[in-house]
């Protein structure tokens, strides 16, 4: 399927060590591919056979904190995002996410073996990776969702990363640092559940949201989680009950139910509605939601329908996101009612189709296995990049977007850099070395003899990417380059440099200007000094020495007009009048009148 499905993929060996030891089992990376076939029977199941044998070689010797082979990651990120039925390519990336960074594998090696596609993701997910490692530096939670965003390129990049933060999450209890654990939480909470909502992922926002809640804020989850069992326990099977009352609504009003579900909303929702609205906990009375999923949108109102008039509705909780979706994609009927015959609960229904189910819990991940029919290219031009989405984000019209339009706007042209010591510098797009030293600070850019992009030396006039870490090599007393005013992009750097050409450009008319009047001054036998020079000054009507020989070197006025300006009185007044030669003008001037009488 992938435009980069090269033939050397096939040449690794077919089984991992894993597969020797029992005679049963199909290996796992066998066994992952056999699961990606039965969705998308074109897949290529050897490209994920052999990243998965290559993951497994790579990362032999590493176990995680836990103790188990470290492989075990990697595996678990891929069955994730086999589960929502993701691309080979996203697979086999998912196998090898963390090959670049941590093994001696390189990129170069990745591409040789699984093609240009699997390579470039791999990069990707190991540019994001680097970006967490420096989160401390990089502190602000909106610029930090902003850099990740404008890194995954490819939107199966953020999705990779998801999945290996949901992973990271669930095995969090692992690490035996507290304060990384917290770390890690926050930076969840803050940074990837609301880029996973973005882009409509709201089954995986929902467990990373928690899974972090519970580990930041244990006692708010201890209290909440206690007093959910203990309404459990009250309402017996008051979920299930009110189950059944919605089935037996809509039968009565001839609308087919596929599906109703309830379930307690979860802990970390239940919490921010309490901070939110302020009310302790035992006053918070709608904590379960239904789920009704019917045949097509016709339905979806004839439930509603049925619903409403079976039911006390609570104002202000009607939302139809059916015509008028959300910006990720999202479409429901979402109302508010109260249950009277079942202690009045007060219950959240959202109604949709099962297509729209799907998109509300794997978001654009769905889209691809709506679209899989239209054939894979078509797949890819669907939300090959992450544009796309900044462009639904763009037109977004909810206030509560977390991300301002305007700022989106500048951030779609901006790159984002690293100094060595991981501070983020934001450039245009297009910037070079060059600009990236100036805007660190314009005595660097002054002194830039060269420039180290990802420990590789480049030309001074490459164009930065997202994500790259840029080392500046600069000289004592260097100087700009005129010819770097060509390629940079940035006003301060051209600004810098011009103002250091025309610095120079002075210096040199200077040199010239002084040389010319020091010579008429000794032709007439004079000292030169600039001292001596100075009546000439006033006459000229020039500020300084220097401008003077400026004036001179650009030829508005001659030596010999400074000469007499300085020296009157080599000014003989019985010269004839057109031979004066004070200033100029004033010579041009006095040619009209010898003509007149
Ligand atoms: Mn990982």
């Amino acid at each position: 399927m992938g435009q980069g499905a090269g033939g050397t993929r096939r040449t690794g060996p077919a089984l991992a060590p894993e597969g020797l030891r029992s005679d049963t089992a199909l290996n796992p990376g066998a066994e992952l591919a056999r699961q990606v076939l039965a969705y998308d029977p074109r897949a290529d199941g050897a490209l994920i056979e052999a990243a998965y044998t290559l993951a497994a070689e790579a990362h032999a010797p590493q176990k995680r904190e836990d103790g188990q082979p470290y492989i075990v990651h990697p595996l678990a990120v891929a069955g994730i995002l086999a589960d929502y039925r993701l691309d080979a390519a996203t697979v086999a990336t998912a196998l090898l996410h963390d090959t670049v960074e941590d093994t001696g594998v390189t990129l170069a090696e990745l591409e040789k073996r699984f093609g240009k596609e699997v390579a470039r993701l791999v990069d990707g997910v190991t540019k994001l990776t680097r970006l967490e490692l420096q989160s401390e530096r990089t502190k602000q939670a909106e610029n930090f969702r902003k850099l990740v965003l404008a890194m995954s390129e490819d939107i199966r990049v953020l999705i990779v990363k998801l999945a290996d933060r949901l992973h990271n999450m669930r095995t969090l209890a692992a690490v035996t640092k507290p304060e990384k654990r917290v770390r890690t939480a926050r930076e969840t909470l803050e940074i990837y559940a609301p880029l996973a909502e973005r882009i409509g992922m709201d089954a995986l926002k929902t467990e990373i949201e928690t899974l972090s809640f519970r580990e930041m804020n244990p006692d708010a989850w201890q209290t909440i989680a206690a007093r959910l069992t203990y309404l459990r326990g009250q309402g017996a099977d008051l979920i299930e009950e009110i189950e059944q009352d919605v089935r037996r609504v809509l039968r009565d009003a001839g609308v087919e139910a596929i599906e109703v579900q309830g379930r307690e909303k979860s802990p970390y929702s239940i919490w921010l509605k309490m901070q939110r609205k302020n009310v302790a906990f035992e006053q918070l009375s709608d904590i379960m939601a239904f789920r009704v999923i019917v045949k097509d949108k016709g339905d979806c109102y004839a439930a509603l329908g049925a619903i409403h008039s079976s039911y006390r509705v609570v104002p202000g909780r009607f939302k139809d996101w059916i015509s008028t979706p959300k910006t990720n994609g999202y479409q429901s009927i979402h109302t508010g009612v109260t249950v009277p015959e079942r202690r009045n609960a007060k219950i959240e229904v959202q109604i949709r189709t099962r297509e729209m189910h799907e998109i509300a819990e794997y978001g654009v991940a769905a889209h691809w296995v709506y679209k899989q029919g239209e054939g894979s290219a078509a797949t890819r031009k669907r939300y090959p990049w992450v544009r796309d989405l900044l462009e639904i984000l763009e037109s977004a019209s909810d206030p509560q977007d977390f991300l301002d339009h305007t700022k989106l706007e500048l951030h779609r042209d901006q790159v984002f850099c690293f100094t060595p010591k991981g501070d983020l510098i934001e450039l245009p797009r297009g910037a070079t070395p060059v600009d990236f030293a100036y805007q660190v600070h314009s005595q660097v850019g002054d002194n830039t003899v060269g420039a180290k992009v990802n420990g590789k030396i480049v030309p001074l006039r490459h164009t930065l990417e997202n994500g790259d870490q840029v080392e500046i090599i600069t000289a004592r007393g260097g100087s700009p380059n005129p010819a770097w005013e060509r390629f940079v992009v940035t006003g301060k750097a051209r600004a810098r440099i011009r103002r250091f050409v025309h610095a120079r450009q002075r210096a040199t008319q200077k040199e010239e200007g002084r040389a010319a009047i020091a010579k008429v001054f000794r032709a007439a036998g004079l000292d030169f000094s600039e001292k001596q020079v100075e009546p000439a000054l006033k006459v000229l009507k020039l500020p300084d020495f220097e401008a003077l020989c400026i004036a001179v070197a650009a030829g508005n006025h001659s030596p010999r007009d400074v000469l007499t300006a300085a020296v009157p009185e080599l000014r003989t007044p019985a010269r004839s009048i057109d031979q004066m030669p004070l200033a100029r003008p004033r010579g041009r001037l006095g040619a009209g009148p010898t003509l007149a009488p």
